[in-house]
């Protein structure tokens, strides 16, 4: 089957859910129309980005009149797959597993975190909000046959290449490492790195080196 989303540039379809989040707030205060300058003020992508970007989606602004939120919404709703749940997998429920098990995914996009995994006897069979916690025993047989294509990996760095390999093995597609490890994997399994302690150290080493203009 074509994907429509197929048609849409790499860089566009990162801006997406940027784009939806706003509409959405439109939406609900029951804006009907938006014009590309009110959209770019608020997302802080330029106005002629914006346009660009739309007429991928088939959304044809008016002169005068802007887009049309409901068009918008249906749109990036069917193309990010927010009628359809997409169930997540947890694997190490230490301190920051811990956190995304208690924190609600399911505000802000249609993705939950359907099971956990760990090795550490005391937290198997236990739950943490409605997030069952499973031995790792069972992982590949668990992920494939409930069909779960996600992963958020939050075990020590040591573990995670050899659990990747089982996650690859178990059909999952897409990897969120929250681990400092770089994976290895096959081209068809997409992994988004987000190394916590990096991040806060480059943005402290910009705060040092790049101080940002004073904004009046
Ligand atoms: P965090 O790093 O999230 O702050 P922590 O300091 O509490 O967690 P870590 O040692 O980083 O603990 O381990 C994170 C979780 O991963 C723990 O619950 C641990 O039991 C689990 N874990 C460790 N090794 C594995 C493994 N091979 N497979 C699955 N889970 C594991």
């Amino acid at each position: 089957m074509i994907n429509e989303t197929m048609k849409i540039p790499q860089a566009t379809a990162k801006r997406l859910p940027l784009y939806y989040r706003f509409i959405q707030n439109l939406h609900a205060s029951g804006k009907q129309r938006v014009s590309s300058a009110e959209l770019s003020e608020a997302v802080k992508v330029d106005s002629a980005t914006i346009r660009r970007d739309f007429s991928y989606f088939g959304a044809l602004g008016k002169k005068g009149y802007g887009y049309n939120v409901n068009y918008l919404l249906t749109f990036f709703r069917k193309t990010l797959d927010q009628d359809e749940l997409t169930k997540v997998a947890l694997i190490g429920v230490g301190n920051l597993g811990t956190a995304f098990l208690n924190y609600n995914f399911l505000k802000n996009n249609n993705t939950k975190i359907a099971c956990a995994f760990d090795v550490d006897p005391e937290k198997m069979g236990t739950l943490i909000g409605d997030v069952p916690i499973l031995p790792m025993d069972n992982l590949e047989e668990y992920l494939s046959n409930e069909n779960i294509p996600v992963a958020i990996l939050t075990v020590p760095a040591p573990a995670a290449q050899i659990i990747t390999d089982r996650l690859v093995k178990a059909n999952v597609k897409g990897i969120l490492n929250f681990t400092p490890a770089r994976l290895n994997v096959p081209s068809s399994i997409r992994v988004h790195h987000i190394d916590l302690a990096v991040e806060l150290q480059s943005l402290v080493y910009f705060l040092k080196h790049y101080p940002t203009e004073e904004i009046e």
